[in-house]
């Protein structure tokens, strides 16, 4: 059975004054160690953090897939991890949207994390235009085979599916159409990966607050969230552990 996964994911928010929330989500997840938490930060943010995170996990929100070289402005997986980084999400449609980066993007970056000994939550999901068209399945599972390396197992790897249009937005999908995106997902992993498919978690990413945690996280196939805005106070986050506690 897959232990439950609640991470956060703080995108371009969090200074200083913040990391009394980061100790208060931290002692939640020492008070809930029967699930894992993460919290991804600003790069800023992940040296001060790791160093009273406990069993929180830090985590970057994306890295460069080279280990090094002329690369302006970017980070390496390996300086992720030297600052106190243990997993980096990858592959996130904000990403996707703002810096055209594309599934082969993601899937170098996986690897190159996996290198310097980062766990991984790589994203996919699909825009509310392909929904429309009734291409949902079709999007995520050509992501998928573009993305998910394939020695990928639960041990470092783990898919989020985020609707865009769920995202910041307030709407989700139902329970239904949640439960039927992920079980595609395994289904398409499962053909890359094989039996390891059955290990790797598939969390949900897209306005998960604390009054929709509980109905979102008993949904079959749903092994955790990837939560946004409800992340960046304890206030917000630490009922989304308890509900996956
Ligand atoms: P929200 O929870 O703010 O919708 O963001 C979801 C997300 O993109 C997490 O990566």
């Amino acid at each position: 059975t897959r232990r439950k996964l609640v991470a956060g994911n703080w995108k371009m928010h969090g200074m200083r004054a913040d990391l009394v929330e980061v100790e208060a989500i931290a002692a939640a997840a020492a008070a809930h160690r029967q699930i894992d938490v993460v919290l991804a930060l600003p790069a800023t943010l992940i040296g001060p953090a790791a160093a009273y995170a406990g069993p929180l996990a830090i985590g970057g929100q994306d890295c460069h897939a080279n280990p090094k070289g002329a690369h302006t402005g970017c980070l390496s997986a390996a300086m992720l991890h030297e600052a106190g980084a243990s997993v980096v999400i990858v592959g996130h449609s904000e990403r996707r949207a703002d810096q055209n980066e594309t599934s082969q993007d993601a899937w170098a970056k996986a690897e190159a994390a996996r290198a310097a000994g980062l766990r991984v939550i790589l994203c996919c999901g699909e825009t509310e235009a392909e929904r429309d068209a009734g291409r949902a399945e079709r999007v995520v599972q050509a992501q998928i085979e573009k993305s998910v390396p394939e020695d990928a197992n639960g041990d470092w790897f783990t898919l989020a599916y985020e609707p865009r249009w769920a995202i910041g937005t307030g709407r989700t999908p139902t329970p239904e159409e949640i439960a039927s995106i992920h079980a595609i997902a395994r289904a398409k992993m499962r053909q890359l990966v094989g039996d390891a498919a059955g290990g790797i978690r598939i969390l949900y990413g897209g306005s998960v607050t604390g009054d929709n945690a509980a109905s979102i996280l008993a949904t079959p196939e749903v092994d955790g969230a990837l939560v946004g805005g409800a992340s960046l106070t304890a206030a917000k986050f630490v009922p989304i552990i308890e509900a996956a506690a």
